[in-house]
């Protein structure tokens, strides 16, 4: 299993695209192992479970938060979280922006937009999406880092439903511009889409980081 994930990994650096494997139910032994063969970047849903194994792990993983996130937990990931991907409130964000003062860093976020048909998935509407952004530009929120999007498509094998669903996010972050993130200098806007069974489809589509967990993990129970 583990060399097979590789491959996938390679294959998607090889294409400029982040893998972020994630870990979410999964025991700290079994990251481990995916650690020792060359992974770095895990992701999980669930604050506690995410601070839970960042003490148990090597200090050099970079975790990502890819869950709904509570404002009154940001402060047990502010210290460490590389990127939170889900985004979707200024209220979080603002509370973010605090939390990342206190710890005298910066958190680098992706805004989630809403491109999913079913109303569970959560996520801002392209409006909201671009007040906020203007927001940041504004320096409303001088301790986080507007690194991209994310988006989380409706589960459907219907290809033409996902690709109208992942154009949003090209669309929108095209129409935000470059300058609204905060970037280096060759740097591109992340954008988060894709999961284990549809991230091929997505990086056709444009993705550069996907989120992919069964796949390598086995399924979830
Ligand atoms: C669980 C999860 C994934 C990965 O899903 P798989 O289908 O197991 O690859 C990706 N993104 C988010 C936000 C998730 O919660």
């Amino acid at each position: 299993m583990t060399t097979a994930a590789l491959e996938l990994k390679k294959m998607l650096e090889e294409k400029g695209v982040v893998l972020v494997a994630v870990s979410k139910t999964k025991p700290a032994s079994m990251i481990q192992d995916f650690y020792d063969i060359g992974f770095r970047i895990f992701g999980e849903n669930r604050v506690q479970e995410l601070v839970d194994k960042h003490e148990l792990l090597p200090k050099d993983i970079q975790w990502h938060m890819i869950g709904n996130l509570q404002k009154n937990k940001v402060k047990y990931i502010a210290p460490f979280v590389s990127l939170i991907h889900s985004v979707s409130s200024s209220s979080l964000l603002e509370k973010i922006n605090n939390e990342a003062k206190k710890n005298h860093r910066r958190i680098p976020i992706l805004l989630q937009l809403k491109i999913a048909e079913e109303y569970t998935k959560s996520g801002l509407e392209e409006q909201e999406l671009t007040a906020l952004a203007q927001e940041i530009q504004d320096n409303k929120y001088p301790h986080i880092i507007f690194k991209g999007l994310m988006g989380m498509a409706t589960f459907t094998d219907d290809r033409d439903q996902l690709k109208l669903e992942f154009s949003k996010l090209t669309v929108c972050c095209q129409s935000l511009g470059k300058e609204a993130f905060d970037l280096g200098p060759s740097e591109h806007p992340t954008l988060s889409f894709g999961m284990s069974g549809d991230y091929e489809l997505a990086v056709e589509e444009g993705s550069n980081m996907v989120r992919i967990g069964s796949k390598l993990f086995g399924a979830r129970w």
